[in-house]
């Protein structure tokens, strides 16, 4: 590794140590001829596999571009998109393999997708998934109301349950 004070060719490791759980490596290395320290980080490259059997490299940056053309419109800021794709990007690379297949990645935005934006979760949804009927959208915009109405349920139940016996 080339030094980045001095542009030396070479420069010597002095430590290496594991950090985020095992999923990468710093190492602490030294140059020969100016004696600065600098770190590197090394970890594993997340290969997407395409439909077509092409491979590319996991791009967070990719995400954030899909989810933000699903929000356009909507109330939904920046820093929301930037937290949902590094949300995906953890559940990704919790699965610990090597290589995932493209709808993986779109699977693992739809449900915070979901959690952050009803219309934008049906705008991705609908090209992710095809969608090619309006009975596509009833059909989704259904199982999303019995959602809503289970949740509703269960604060209901949770506030009747809080509150202790009637009486
Ligand atoms: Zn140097």
């Amino acid at each position: 590794m080339r030094c980045p004070y001095c542009r030396h060719a070479d420069s010597r490791v002095v430590d290496s140590r594991e950090a985020d759980d095992g999923q990468l490596i710093r190492r602490r290395r030294s140059c020969p001829e100016c004696g600065k320290r600098f770190t590197t980080v090394e970890e594993a490259v997340l290969a997407v596999v395409k439909r077509s059997g092409v491979t590319e490299p996991f791009s967070r940056t990719k995400i954030i571009g899909g989810v933000r053309k699903s929000c356009q419109g909507r109330p939904v800021d920046e820093d929301s998109i930037a937290l949902l794709a590094q949300r995906v990007e953890e559940t990704i690379r919790a699965k610990g393999a090597a290589e995932i297949p493209s709808h993986e990645v779109g699977l693992a935005i739809l449900g915070p997708l979901r959690d952050l934006d009803e219309v934008a979760y049906l705008r991705f949804a609908s090209v992710y998934r095809s969608f090619d009927s309006l009975a596509d959208f009833e059909r989704e915009i259904e199982t999303l109301r019995a959602a809503a109405r289970a949740r509703a349920g269960v604060g209901a139940e949770a506030a009747t349950a809080a509150a202790g016996p009637a009486q």
